[in-house]
């Protein structure tokens, strides 16, 4: 149960799930109810990163079934990036020039499934974040055991434009503040409430003005639903963890994540 936010409290659409894949197979059986469920606790809003040229029309075809709910990303996937990655940047940027996306993502360096097209992997993030300076979107970026890579080409490619998140963070005080100081956000998720995780230390001594929150749904469902499938209503969850961390109230961490989601995506 969430543990300080009354049914009575909750404003229809206060919160942004801001990264979820809810346009997979995992809730092909149930996503209408999946949907309920989230508008249902106050989810207004749920954006869509996109994986690979494979994942565009399920995630573009859920965009159009429920108007204004969903804001979809456009972008490949580290892990998706392969020998034809020039190929499927090829496919996102036709679809960049035929639909709306609120960002690119997710994008980045994943060093933690397979590093054998590290490379490559560097190359399709940086033709990503010039795609994101071209169209003065923000980008949102997958870390994973790759934070100083992802760093060197950030730093390579900043422009003052440019603006964007660190999607799943799970890194030290010392890496979040290297992403606040280049202007960038922190998106935290259900690992914030995994007791071994360390991110409470982390993400307390963060200033508000720098996070947003997500599920990263089918992935990484917060206590206490754990090693469940993920879903959009468990985001109040991780924002009733911030709350208690920053001593403060769910309805006021719904109100600053919001706006800050409002501000990176133009929602
Ligand atoms: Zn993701």
């Amino acid at each position: 149960m969430r543990a300080n936010l009354s049914l009575h409290e909750i404003n229809i659409g206060m919160f942004v799930d801001t990264h979820s894949h809810i346009y997979s197979s995992e809730f092909s059986l149930d996503r209408d109810e999946v949907i309920a469920r989230a508008v249902s606790v106050g989810i207004g809003r749920i954006v869509l990163p996109n994986i690979d040229s494979s994942s565009l029309k399920p995630m573009l075809d859920l965009t159009d079934s429920v108007p204004g709910l969903f804001f979809p990303l456009i972008g490949l996937h580290p892990t998706s990036v392969k020998e034809d990655f020039r190929k499927e940047l090829q496919i996102l940027e036709y679809w960049m020039g035929k639909r709306k996306f609120y960002g690119i993502g997710e994008i980045g360096i994943d060093l933690y499934w397979d590093k054998s097209f590290l490379e490559e992997q560097i190359e399709a993030f940086r033709i990503q974040i010039g795609w994101a300076k071209k169209a003065q979107l923000p980008i949102v970026i997958h870390v994973r055991d790759s934070f100083s890579e992802v760093f060197e080409v950030l730093r390579e490619e900043y422009s003052a434009e440019l603006k964007g998140v660190f999607h799943s963070f799970t890194g030290t005080i010392d890496q979040a503040k290297q992403v606040t100081d280049l202007g960038f956000k922190i998106g935290v998720n259900g690992i914030l409430t995994f007791k071994k995780s360390g991110m409470d230390e982390v993400i307390k001594q963060i200033n508000l003005k720098y996070l947003v929150i997500e599920t990263d749904s089918p992935w990484l469902a917060p206590a206490p639903h754990r090693g469940r499938r993920n879903e959009s209503s468990y985001l109040t969850n991780i924002a009733d963890k911030l709350a208690l961390l920053h001593n403060t109230s769910t309805k006021e961490i719904a109100k600053i994540t919001t706006k800050n989601a409002q501000e990176l995506f133009d929602l």
